[in-house]
């Protein structure tokens, strides 16, 4: 089969939901395991001299059959309505109880059943907790005394009591055994994923910190260039065109001086609200520093640019603060350099003339917007 084939295949045979095609590998290689077990059975009865009757059919067909039914329940999305939708604890229930019954089947050689169950119970140390695992090795021992109680009593010339008691014996350490190797893989897997939630949470934390303004809350300049560069290449691929205006606070300084350096920053807060929400959706606000602002106005050509940007100035002209020393509503208007991005010039070119512009703005006496 080709490569492609083999996908092909995978797709069919585990479908496309990650979570599902994890639970549906399990269940695909239990699934080979008991094929390969079958054989294996019908041989230790053929050379024990044993006689390949009804029961040993009805085992196979039940056996291969029990695995396929619990792949159709998991491959459909049934179990997906059960706690457990991968059906581990139930599958290896299954499976020992199969194992079990093999070795009531499988005579002189039935001490080959003992390393196939000790890899049925490997399965569970994946994905089961403690307590689900000491379930199951409980019930491996409790059923496997009973078989070898029965066998011993029906059958003693092929199951002697003496080597039943001793293969009891060997299987009361070895569960154990497994129990707790199961309870601590399973502690791993916890502490494991706590990590993994903890770093994930910290990264998310640390993305935070590196694309945002901490006062405003507004993308930084490091942020806001980035987007300007992802911009640039989209208006390149595409031939649209888009904006960069820079607003910068009119007499700031004097806020500052009058009423605190914190009312200062309350103002600023402010004006990153306002801002924001003067502007479209796909308009980015973000703050450039100290007491400037950056808009870039995405896919937007200039005579609709500067009708977003008075009416952002307007906006923020019209915000009323309560200043605390004197208790008169606190305004402050801003001064707006906007030009428009033009094919083969650089990002820097741009902000350099809307810098420019704002100055101009500055210079024609302030709360007015700009452009060329
Ligand atoms: P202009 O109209 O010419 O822009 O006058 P201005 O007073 O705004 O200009 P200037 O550049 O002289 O002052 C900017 C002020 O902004 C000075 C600085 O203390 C203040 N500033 C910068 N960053 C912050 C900040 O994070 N918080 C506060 N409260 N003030 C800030
Ligand atoms: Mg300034
Ligand atoms: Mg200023």
């Amino acid at each position: 089969m080709t490569g492609r084939g083999v996908r092909r295949f995978e797709r069919l045979w585990l479908g496309t939901d990650p979570a599902q095609r994890l639970r549906l590998r399990q269940t695909s290689l239990a699934m080979a395991l008991m094929a390969l077990c079958a054989p294996m059975l019908h041989y230790c009865v053929a050379i024990s001299g044993g006689e390949r009757g009804a029961l040993l059919w009805v085992w196979t067909a039940v056996s291969l059959g029990g695995m396929g039914a619990f792949y159709a329940a998991i491959r459909s999305g049934w179990s997906r309505r059960l706690a457990d939708p991968s059906l581990t604890t139930a599958q290896i229930a299954f499976a020992i109880t199969s194992a079990a019954f093999g070795y009531a089947q499988a005579g002189a050689l039935r001490g080959a059943v003992f390393p196939v169950l000790n890899l049925i119970l490997m399965f569970g140390m994946f994905q089961l907790r403690a307590r689900s695992a000491n379930a199951l090795c409980l019930f491996a021992l409790v059923l496997f005394a009973f078989v070898m109680g029965v066998m011993a009593t029906l059958a003693p010339a092929a199951y002697p009591p003496s080597v039943e008691v001793g293969h009891f014996l060997m299987l009361a350490c070895m569960l154990p055994a497994v129990a707790v190797l199961t309870a601590r893989l399973s502690r791993i897997r916890r502490r494991l994923s706590q990590q993994k939630q903890d770093l994930a949470r910290a990264l998310a934390q640390l993305q935070a910190i590196a694309t945002r303004d901490e006062l405003t809350g507004l993308p930084n300049r490091r942020q806001m260039q980035a987007l300007m560069d992802q911009e640039l290449q989209r208006s390149q691929r595409h031939g649209h065109a888009f904006c960069v205006a820079i607003l910068d606070l009119d007499h700031f300084k004097d806020v500052n001086d009058t009423h605190g350096h914190a009312v200062g920053d309350t103002v600023l807060r402010a004006v990153a609200e306002v801002g924001q929400a003067a502007l479209r959706a796909s308009d980015v606000l973000a703050r450039w520093g100290g007491e400037e602002f950056l808009v870039l106005l995405p896919d937007t050509a200039m005579p609709l640019a500067l009708v977003g940007m008075e009416r952002l100035r307007q906006q923020i002209g019209a915000q009323a603060l309560p200043a605390p020393t004197d208790g008169a509503p606190l305004r402050v208007t801003v001064s707006i350099g906007l030009t428009d991005h033009r094919p083969g010039d650089a990002l820097a070119d741009t902000l350099e003339r809307a810098d420019r512009l704002l100055y101009e703005a500055k210079h024609q006496g302030r709360d007015r917007t700009c452009t060329d």
